[in-house]
């Protein structure tokens, strides 16, 4: 799998006037990519397509270079405190993904040159918390690790994070372009996870990610480069073979890393779930999709805002939980275990 290359490249005139912004201008003129001008990042108009699926095609290879102007970071509990804004959209297409409901009508891809700026507010936020460890988030709304062979701002980010005492980053990926990541003085305070699946799920779900072989290679070198990692597994879901598949899946990457020791490895599993709204873009985004989104196959589960979220029932959850727990403690009987449904 080729690293991501985009199709066209959109501006902001402001991010000229910051290193970052500068240099991928100089970078992307000497690839020979379309370059236009945006007034903001927020409201990029005429990406080309003679109808919605195709713009949203298109959209999603097209990179939008801006400035984040809202410095006050969402939160992103339980797992970190705060998320970082980094970017925003992915070149991947992933069925279930639910930035396809929270991106709504701007699903292209935008990446903030003014890192400076990002970095004395994560500051802020870390001083604020005194004594307390402050985690970030950084792939609440984008695979950042699928973009950052072009801009390094991840790299930089794992860098200041590192100086830090009291930060923590955290992010998760389905890409395996590490290579640079590998000597960034991390300080281990970097959790780096993958996010894996089954051989069915990658295949017909998860067009334009790298392939699991690829994505486990990648974890090994993580693991060398000593960053804490994790994987995880979602979302899990029921297929023919499901069971074989998903040991399947464990044990080979129980095989992957034996020779190397990774202290403190993580698993978070979510089993597969879908709201109403989610289902409706799903199906009009990838019209021949097979993901199973039967609602009498499944349980309600009431959500926040009155939007509830359709889970295996639970003899299924309980099955997913019993083969994924047993096969994890079997492999990896010192990882540390999250379950979600
Ligand atoms: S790689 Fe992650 S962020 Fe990108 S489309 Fe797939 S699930 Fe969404």
């Amino acid at each position: 799998m080729k690293p991501f290359i985009p199709q066209l490249v959109y501006f902001e005139p402001n991010a000229l006037e910051y290193p970052l912004g500068k240099q991928l201008w100089q970078k992307f003129t000497d690839m020979g990519l379309e370059i236009r001008k945006t007034t903001s990042h927020n409201q990029v108009r005429n990406i080309p397509g003679d109808n919605e699926l195709e713009k949203y095609r298109v959209a999603k290879s097209t990179l939008v270079v801006g400035i984040r102007k809202t410095l006050k970071f969402d939160t992103s509990k339980p797992s970190a405190e705060y998320a970082i804004p980094l970017a925003t959209g992915c070149m991947g297409h992933c069925h279930y993904c639910y930035l396809q409901t929270t991106l709504g009508s701007k699903p292209y891809i935008r990446t903030y040159v003014n890192l400076e700026e990002i970095f004395n507010q994560a500051q802020k936020y870390i001083s604020e918390r005194e004594p307390d460890i402050t985690r970030f988030e950084a792939a609440c709304t984008s695979d950042i690790v699928g973009i950052d062979h072009l801009t390094h701002s991840l790299k930089k980010t794992i860098e200041f994070i590192g100086k830090t005492n009291l930060g923590r980053l955290r992010f998760v990926t389905k890409y395996h372009h590490v290579d640079h990541l590998l000597d960034a003085e991390h300080n281990g305070h970097t959790r780096f996870r993958f996010s894996i699946n089954s051989k069915y799920v990658i295949k017909n779900f998860e067009a334009g990610t790298s392939p699991l072989e690829q994505r486990i290679q990648a974890a090994k070198k993580i693991a060398q480069a000593k960053y804490p990692l994790g994987f995880i597994i979602a979302p899990i879901y029921i297929h023919e073979n499901w069971q074989e598949e998903y040991t399947d899946l464990i044990k080979k990457l129980s095989d992957a890393l034996a020779p190397i020791s990774v202290p403190d490895l993580t698993f978070e599993l979510i089993q597969h779930r879908y709201t109403k709204p989610a289902k409706k873009v799903i199906q009009e985004r990838y019209p021949n999709s097979k993901l199973e989104m039967n609602e009498e196959d499944r349980k309600y589960k009431w959500g926040r805002y009155g939007i509830g979220k359709y889970v295996y029932p639970d003899d299924e959850a309980n099955a997913i939980k019993d083969l994924m727990q047993l096969n994890i403690k079997k492999y990896f009987p010192q990882a540390k275990v999250e379950y979600f449904t």
